[in-house]
């Protein structure tokens, strides 16, 4: 059997202190780690500081140095967490900080730092954890919170700023979820480009490597897995071109999920979207040009405060400029705290009404043609349900998304089984879905 990973515990300060320290090692007991009474046996250390007066705090900032002469990983909590800034400018090479009481946050950098083993003869849930979507997709959550302050939205009042989990921790969970029978990684996050950026795309170690926290090597390495990976939430930065050189050489699933929301310079600078200065356009023709097979699938806002008939119009052209294959388009409500509200220039709700119904005509068409682009191809789908009585399966293709995107429908699927990846040749169209059968051998 595999050995239990071991941590090595420090604990400082007072007897709330040690009560959480307890805590912490019971969770993590429960969930298959050893421990180690010295440095050298442990394969991470775990210093829970005290940071009451300054002598405290001296003496956790000695322990932390202590550990990591000793044995060199070492991820901090306690009451001195709460000063990251001074212990990261005193240990910059400390794994991760958390604060006191933060039990969840503790014990979830132990398993970026330190996968947990898992064991199917003493665990009480599966390796993949439970999960609410079917077997064969998953959902894999890369960061937290948001630097951008998009004047419509209030995420990052409610989750903070950008919190990246380490490269590791991230491909760990990956692997355990192909595994466990996963064929699609929904890779999620508010912002997925700026994924690393507050961790300054740290390395952490994975197979006995180092991965950098990089949008561009995290999504080569989930590529290396071999499941479909499906990116969402990505804006249109220059260093998003590597990411579509992956596409093209089958790595990453030909899809970008970009929430664009707008087009003309002015809505989108007043809505202070990232990128907004981009040349967009000019950046998805590169895209097509390296991976000809993209998709691309966007929301947009309609009737934002300010949005002339201009604007809208821009928009529409846009789209079509753009082939943005799937659109989904909201009109625009305030949300209580966040600082659109207060613009002029509302627009009349029948203003919106009206916008929002040319606008999914338009993506309808631009849907309708490029999936007639694909009839009389053969490619690979994904099956998320079959109908035995109708002899049809209900599947997806690279380019759909689950719940968002269209479906390819499959008849003749006889012997084809959910969670199937199978080769199917396109045989009609309409604005939303594919129509196929199973390809001849
Ligand atoms: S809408 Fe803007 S601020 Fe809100 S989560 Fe997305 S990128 Fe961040």
């Amino acid at each position: 059997m595999t050995q239990a990973p071991k941590i090595g515990l420090v604990s400082l300060g007072c007897p709330k202190a040690l009560v959480d320290s307890e805590r912490i090692m019971t969770t993590l007991r429960a969930q298959g780690y050893a421990f180690s009474r010295d440095y050298e046996g442990a394969d991470v250390v775990l210093v829970n500081t005290c940071g009451f007066l300054d002598s405290a705090k001296q003496e956790s900032l000695e322990a932390i140095g202590e550990a990591l002469n000793e044995n060199g990983r070492v991820i901090v909590t306690g009451c001195l967490g709460v000063e990251e800034d001074l212990i990261r400018e005193t240990h910059p090479s400390v794994l991760a900080v958390t604060g006191p009481h933060q039990y969840e946050s503790v014990v979830s950098a132990v398993h970026d730092h330190l996968p947990p083993v898992p064991n199917k003869f003493v665990d009480l849930v599966p390796e993949s954890g439970l999960r609410l979507t079917p077997r064969h997709y998953a959902y894999l959550k890369i960061s937290e919170g948001c630097n951008n302050r998009c004047s419509f939205c209030i995420i990052p009042q409610i989750r903070g700023d950008l919190v990246s989990r380490p490269a590791a921790g991230i491909l760990s969970e990956a692997e355990g979820l192909v595994r466990s029978g996963v064929k699609e990684l929904l890779v999620i996050s508010q912002d997925t480009s700026a994924y690393g950026v507050d961790i300054k795309y740290a390395e952490s170690r994975y197979r006995g490597r180092p991965v950098k926290a990089k949008f561009y090597d995290l999504a080569r390495e989930l590529g290396d897995l071999g499941a479909w990976v499906r990116l969402h939430y990505v804006y249109p930065y220059p260093h998003v071109d590597a990411v579509i050189e992956l596409m093209a050489e089958g790595l990453v699933l030909p899809y970008l999920d970009i929430p664009f929301q707008h087009a003309s310079p002015s809505v989108l600078k007043s809505m202070r979207r990232p990128a907004n200065q981009e040349k967009t356009l000019d950046r998805i023709r590169k895209w097509r040009e390296i991976c000809p097979d993209l998709a691309i699938r966007s929301n947009f806002i309609v009737g934002y405060p300010g949005e002339t008939e201009a604007d809208f119009a821009f928009l529409l052209d846009w789209l079509e400029e753009a082939g943005i294959d799937r659109a989904g388009c909201f009109r625009y409500e305030p949300v209580t705290g966040a600082p659109a509200n207060a613009l002029e220039g509302a627009v009349p709700d029948e203003v919106k009404d009206e916008r929002f119904a040319r606008l999914m005509e338009v993506a309808q068409d631009i849907s309708f043609e490029r999936l007639r682009a694909r009839v009389g191809r053969t490619i690979e789908v994904i099956v998320d349900d079959v109908r035995p009585d109708e002899n049809r399966a209900i599947a997806r293709s690279k380019w759909d998304a689950p719940e968002v995107d269209g479906q390819v429908i499959v008849d003749n699927a006889t012997g084809i089984k959910i969670g199937d990846i199978v080769p199917v040749t396109v045989t009609d169209s309409d604005e939303y879905d594919l129509f196929a059968e199973p390809a001849r051998h």
